[in-house]
């Protein structure tokens, strides 16, 4: 427990808290730039098990603020979830870390649904916190939204089924992703600010015994403004009440990622890294491949294959361009 010493003196936190904070289990989904810093400092506050979720390899994009990677990383195309995993094993082997390369679905996280204590909500999109609000009302887990685009981050606290949700908050979720990193960039230096007042809720909601969820903040890094709102449970919301009617299916279909000029799709199967690499050699064509994704380049595209059957396939967000030299390369 020495290296907990510092955080053990703090009077909120105490001998006791800390104690709590190791039985916790606690699901970060997306370990991109909130999701890096946030595990990164959950592994050093001590929280038990740290389940680290991506569906992403590492970029050089990403260096300029997700705070595990490193050059190698990128130059490997490494799974972030592994990547990160191997990243906070080093920081702290007193915890449990565990790491899924896979996209957040319904279908990806159900069988975490009784293990998991909390969610921190470190995606970029709203397709998935969509999903995320809705999975946690159906298994009662609490959780905490954060985004962050240019100089702003909103966050809010929500603990199923008493308090406000994202639709309570927001009524529709945005659909498409302009407001989104990829389009309007982020600056690096808002991001340990967010995860840190993410991880902060994340440690108040567990040990303050009157903490209360429905209040959004609002964040503002180059005019230091920050500001709360209350947020009322909407009695006949889509998204939490008992009339709650959006209901998310398994999101295995061919979406086009915007803004990074990349579409996603499933192979019916897992992938068969040896028939793809036999069919590679066939045709004289170089691949770089790690323990999570094999990726070359094919035509003037580039396909990074995952080893659960996820495919991205850069150079396009046209589904149907997709579609066609998919079915090139795999038939
Ligand atoms: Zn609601």
């Amino acid at each position: 427990m020495e290296r907990y010493d510092r955080q053990m003196r703090v009077t909120t936190i105490g001998k006791t808290g800390q104690a709590k904070l190791l039985t916790k289990t606690i699901l970060i989904i997306g370990v991109g730039a909130i999701g890096s810093y946030a595990a990164e400092i959950c592994a050093r506050m001590g929280f038990g098990k740290l389940i680290l979720m991506d569906r992403d390899y590492v970029e050089w994009s990403n260096l300029q603020r997700q705070s595990l990677f490193t050059e190698q990383d990128a130059r490997e195309k490494q799974a972030k979830a592994y990547a990160a995993y191997k990243a906070l094993q080093l920081i702290n082997s007193d915890i449990t870390i565990e790491y899924i390369v896979d996209d957040a679905n319904m279908e990806s996280l159900i069988p975490f649904a009784e293990e998991v204590d909390y969610l921190l909500d470190c995606t970029d999109n709203f397709a998935t916190r969509e999903m995320l609000n809705q999975f946690s009302f159906k298994y009662q887990l609490p959780w905490i939204f954060t985004s962050c685009a240019g100089n702003y981050a909103n966050i809010m606290p929500i603990i199923p089924p008493y308090s406000a949700c994202l639709h309570c908050l927001m009524g529709d979720l945005p659909q498409t992703n302009t407001a989104s990193c990829d389009v309007i960039g982020v600056d690096g230096a808002l991001i340990p600010i967010v995860a840190g007042m993410q991880v902060s809720l994340l440690t108040q909601m567990i040990l303050k015994p009157d903490f209360s969820a429905n209040t959004y903040y609002q964040l503002d890094n180059w005019q230091f403004i920050f500001r709360s709102f209350q947020v009322k449970k909407r009695s006949n919301c889509a998204g939490c009440s008992s009339k709650a009617t959006i209901e998310k299916p398994f999101s295995k279909q061919t979406i086009a990622l915007c803004g990074r000029d990349t579409v996603q799709f499933h192979l019916s199967q897992k992938s068969n890294f040896d028939i793809i690499k036999h069919r590679l050699l066939a045709e004289k064509i170089t691949y770089l491949e790690n323990p999570a994704l094999l990726s070359f380049d094919y035509l003037h595209y580039q396909f990074i294959i995952f080893k659960n059957g996820r495919v991205l396939l850069h150079g396009t967000e046209n589904i149907l361009e997709a579609k066609k030299i998919y079915q090139l390369f795999f038939n």
